[in-house]
C-alpha cells in the first residue's frame, strides 16, 4: 500500500487530489487547474497548511469546530470508547451507555420539554427524520393528509434528497432536489437584499405572515410543520429583523403547526447561548442539531423532540426509520466530551459576556468602509454585505459572488478563513476565540477588503448593476 503523507511536496499531493477526489459544494474542472489548498494540521482558531503557511479559521471548518482544534480530550475520549466497544447498534431493542450517557445530557440542556434524541450521522440526515417523523405523528392522530412541510427560499437544510428538499438554495434547486412532494417555500427575512422601502421591522412582519397565508392557502389540515434555520446560515448569516421570529411563533401556535428549529449551526453556543431559539425565545417541538454537538471533531446529528410527539410516536407502533450509525457509541462518547468542555469551561457564557460583545463592535465598525453596506451579527455569526453604492444597498452589475470570490481570495491571501455568500461576506469563528485574535481576524478581514476595492476598481468592477 501506498503511504501518503503530509510530506509529500505540495503538488504531488493536489494532483492526486485533482485525479481521484470529487470535492462537494465544487467546480471540480476549475480546482484541478488551481489544485486544492490542503490543510495538514490545527490547533485553537489556527489552521497550517502543507506550505505551512498559518491560516485564521473565522469558519470553524464548516461552523463546527466551536471548542476550537487540538483539544486531547476528544481524542481520548474517542480512543477509549474505541477500546471498550466501537460499535454497536441501537435497533432492535439494545442501546449503550454512551447514547444514554448523551441522551440525558441533552434532554438537560434543551429547553422546555425537548427531552427525547433521535441520532444520525448528520444534520442532513437528522432533517431527513424530521419530515418522517413529523408525517408519521400526523399520520398516527388521524391526519395523514397533514403532512406538507413549509420552509424558505435560500433555506439551507443538507444536501441528501430529503435536506436539498427542504433547503431552498437556488444553486441546489436545479441538480437533483427537489423530489419530495409536500414541500412549500415561502419567501426569507433578507431585509437587505428584499426590503426594498418597507422598514426592517414592517418587512419582517411581512415575511412572517407569509407563513399564514401560506398556511391558510394550502388548508391548516394539510400544512404539518415548518421548519427554520433561527438565523440563517449557509444562506449568508441571514439575520431577521425583530419582529419576525414573534410573530412566526404566534402562527405556529395559534394554527397547531408544528415548529422545527434547525440549529445545526446556532445550536451549542454560536449565539451566546446553547440554542438559537433561547437567543429569540422561540419553542420549537423538534430541534436539529449536528456541527458543534461534536465540534466536528467526530460525525454526529440528531433530532431533540418534545415530549408529547415522541409519546405520539412511541404509542404509535414500529417506526420505521433508523440508520446504521444512529447514536454510534464513539461519536456519542466525542459529543459527551465535547459538551463537558463548554459547559466546565463556561465557553458559552464568556461567549455571551465577554467575546460574542467585543466581535460585534469590531464586526460593526466595518460597515463604515466604502465597499459595506450592512454589517450584521448574532453571537458568533456574523456577515457584511458588499455593494456598489451603500445609499441604494445596490447590487455589482457582475454576477452575484464575482466580488465575494474576489475578497474570499485576498483572505485567504492575508491568512483568513472567511467565506463568501454572493457577494456577503461571512464569520463563524470559534467560540474560544481570544480577544487579540478577533483583533487580528479584524486586521486582516479590513486589509483583505481595502485590496478587493483597489482591485475591482481597476477591473472596472466597481460598478451598479
Ligand atoms: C450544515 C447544515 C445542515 C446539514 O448538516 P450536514 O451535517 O452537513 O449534513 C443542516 N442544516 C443546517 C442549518 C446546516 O447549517
Amino acid at each position: 500500500m501506498n503511504v501518503i503523507s503530509n510530506h509529500m511536496p505540495t503538488a504531488e499531493l493536489q494532483a492526486l487530489d485533482a485525479a481521484h477526489h470529487m470535492h462537494p459544494f465544487t467546480d471540480n474542472a476549475e480546482l484541478a487547474k488551481t489544485g486544492a489548498r490542503i490543510i495538514t494540521g490545527a490547533d485553537g482558531v489556527t489552521l497550517t497548511d502543507s506550505e505551512g503557511h498559518k491560516i485564521l479559521d473565522a469558519m470553524s471548518g464548516l461552523w463546527c469546530v466551536n471548542i476550537g482544534y487540538g483539544r486531547k480530550e476528544l481524542a481520548d475520549a474517542a480512543a477509549r470508547q474505541m477500546m471498550e466497544l466501537p460499535y454497536y447498534n441501537t435497533f432492535f431493542q439494545t442501546t449503550h451507555v454512551p447514547a444514554i450517557a448523551l441522551s440525558a445530557k441533552l434532554a438537560e440542556l434543551a429547553p422546555r420539554d425537548l427531552n427525547h434524541v433521535f441520532y444520525a450521522g448528520s444534520g442532513s440526515e437528522a432533517n431527513d427524520t424530521n419530515i418522517r417523523l413529523v408525517r408519521h405523528y400526523w399520520a398516527i392522530k388521524g391526519q395523514p393528509e397533514k403532512n406538507i412541510i413549509i420552509s424558505r427560499k435560500n433555506a439551507y437544510h443538507g444536501s441528501t434528497l430529503g435536506g436539498g428538499s427542504l433547503g431552498g438554495m437556488s444553486g441546489m434547486q436545479t441538480q437533483g432536489v427537489p423530489v419530495i412532494p409536500g414541500i412549500h417555500h415561502i419567501d426569507q427575512p433578507d431585509w437587505w437584499s428584499e426590503g426594498g422601502d418597507m422598514t426592517p421591522e414592517a418587512f419582517g412582519l411581512e415575511r412572517a405572515k407569509q407563513l399564514e397565508a401560506a398556511i391558510l392557502d394550502l388548508g391548516v389540515d394539510r400544512v404539518a410543520a415548518f421548519i427554520a434555520e433561527p438565523v440563517q446560515g449557509a444562506g449568508g448569516v441571514i439575520v431577521p429583523p425583530s419582529t419576525y421570529w414573534p410573530e412566526i411563533q404566534r402562527i405556529c401556535d395559534e394554527h397547531g403547526i408544528l415548529l422545527i428549529a434547525d440549529e445545526v449551526i446556532c445550536g451549542f453556543g454560536r449565539t451566546g447561548h446553547w440554542f438559537g431559539s433561547e437567543y429569540y425565545g422561540i419553542r420549537p417541538h423538534i430541534m436539529t442539531i449536528a456541527k458543534g454537538l461534536s465540534s466536528g471533531y467526530a460525525p454526529i446529528g440528531g433530532s431533540i423532540v418534545c415530549d408529547e410527539i415522541a409519546e405520539t410516536v412511541a404509542n404509535g407502533g414500529d417506526f420505521n426509520h433508523g440508520y446504521t450509525y444512529s447514536g454510534h457509541p464513539v461519536a456519542c462518547a466525542v459529543a459527551l466530551a465535547n459538551l463537558r468542555i463548554l459547559q466546565e469551561e463556561k465557553i458559552i457564557e464568556s461567549v455571551h459576556d465577554t467575546i460574542a460583545p467585543y466581535l460585534a463592535q469590531k464586526w460593526q465598525a466595518l460597515a463604515d468602509h466604502p465597499l459595506v453596506g450592512e454589517a450584521k451579527i448574532v453571537g458568533m455569526m456574523g456577515s457584511i454585505a458588499m455593494t456598489p453604492h451603500k445609499e441604494s444597498q445596490a447590487k455589482f452589475a457582475a454576477d452575484a459572488g464575482t466580488v465575494g470570490m474576489i475578497c474570499r481570495t485576498r483572505c485567504f491571501a492575508n491568512g483568513l478563513v472567511m467565506r463568501h455568500v454572493g457577494d456577503r461576506m461571512i464569520i463563524a469563528p470559534p467560540l474560544v476565540i481570544s480577544k487579540a485574535e478577533i483583533d487580528t481576524l479584524i486586521e486582516r478581514a479590513t486589509k483583505a477588503l481595502d485590496e478587493t476595492y483597489e482591485l475591482i476598481k481597476a477591473d472596472g468592477l466597481y460598478k451598479v448593476g
